[in-house]
């Protein structure tokens, strides 16, 4: 159902584990979703990041994960490695998935293998489907994770997430001004510069106008998550990289996002990029309420209705 006025739209989505609502500020063009199911992720229990609060084994365990967790349409999970995929029990988009990235519950390293199998699994997820999708990874309850054990979330939708959104149209736009592509450009004008990190046929830069702390960004040479596959070992190399860097700097927390455009889309010049955040908490075991939504994709998840706000007077 749709409900449009001249100010606000309000779309409703609902699946098989839930109901949440996509609203855009018809004024500004801003966005967000309402999921009120996701108070029930039990967000109120302090957790520690060193797992010494959490009921172990978790339900993303490998004593668990096999049997505990939802299971698509056709009764399976995607097991690639360790990594474990299935779908999000409290979905915020139209198709919504987790993957369990490592069997330890809270391991002190995570290779790059590991992270390799863990975007195979969320390729295999979205094999066919023709939304708009992105790959994002919350690490740690501070960086906004409800879960330790670590994991990453898909999601895909008709439409792009606020900065998804953004990021196509305008690359578009500067395809059609300038006739090069946006990554080409960038990636001549960044390489061997003093914010170029690492990588030359997948180089990772320091962004020039970051979005959180220590920002870095890889621009990969595909459009769509059906062409990511043959550039997963790099990715997932640069990413871990990325990891050790922070640490080296004292951050532990962090968000990640993979940007791509809808498969069923013409090439008008966007490619895909993985974007990375180091998080800052005042608190290490609080769990953050900013995660890959409110951080990278500039569309914040919340959970309670305007509507009811009210009904919270005195
Ligand atoms: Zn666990």
């Amino acid at each position: 159902m749709n409900k449009i006025n001249t100010l606000f739209q309000v779309e409703e989505c609902a699946s098989k584990n839930g109901e949440f609502q996509y609203r855009r500020d018809l004024l500004t063009g801003l966005q967000c979703r309402i999921a009120p199911d996701r108070f029930h992720r039990r967000i109120d229990v302090p957790r520690r990041p060193d797992g010494s609060h959490d009921e172990v084994p978790c339900v993303f365990c490998p004593e668990r994960v096999h049997y505990d967790t939802p299971v698509f349409p056709d009764g399976s999970r995607i097991t690639i490695g360790e990594s474990v995929t299935f779908p999000n029990l409290y979905p915020f988009a139209r198709e919504h998935v987790v993957t369990v990235i490592t069997e330890a519950h809270d391991p002190a390293e995570i290779a790059a293998g590991q992270i390799e199998d863990a975007l195979c699994g969320q390729i295999a997820a979205f094999s066919g489907n023709d939304d708009y999708v992105s790959c994002n990874w919350n690490y740690l309850p501070s960086a906004g994770a409800s879960m330790l054990h670590p994991h990453m979330q898909g999601i895909a939708d008709a439409a792009p997430t606020f900065h998804a959104g953004i990021a196509i149209d305008q690359s578009e736009t500067f395809c059609c001004r300038t006739g090069r592509m946006y990554r080409a450009c960038l990636l001549e004008q960044e390489m061997g510069g003093s914010r170029h990190l690492f990588g030359d046929e997948l180089p990772f830069f320091a962004h020039a106008v970051p979005l959180g702390e220590k920002e870095v960004r890889a621009y990969l040479p595909v459009r769509c998550i059906d062409e990511l596959e043959p550039w997963c070992g790099l990715l997932a190399e640069g990413i871990e990289r990325v990891i050790s860097l922070y640490r080296g700097a004292g951050h532990y927390a962090f968000n990640l996002s993979l940007f791509f455009d809808a498969v069923g889309r013409p090439d008008r010049g966007f490619r895909a990029f993985c974007s990375l955040i180091a998080r800052i908490n005042p608190s290490a075991a609080a769990m953050g309420d900013s995660a890959f939504m409110e951080r990278m994709h500039l569309e914040p998840i919340v959970m309670t209705l305007p509507e009811d706000l009210a009904g919270f007077l005195p």
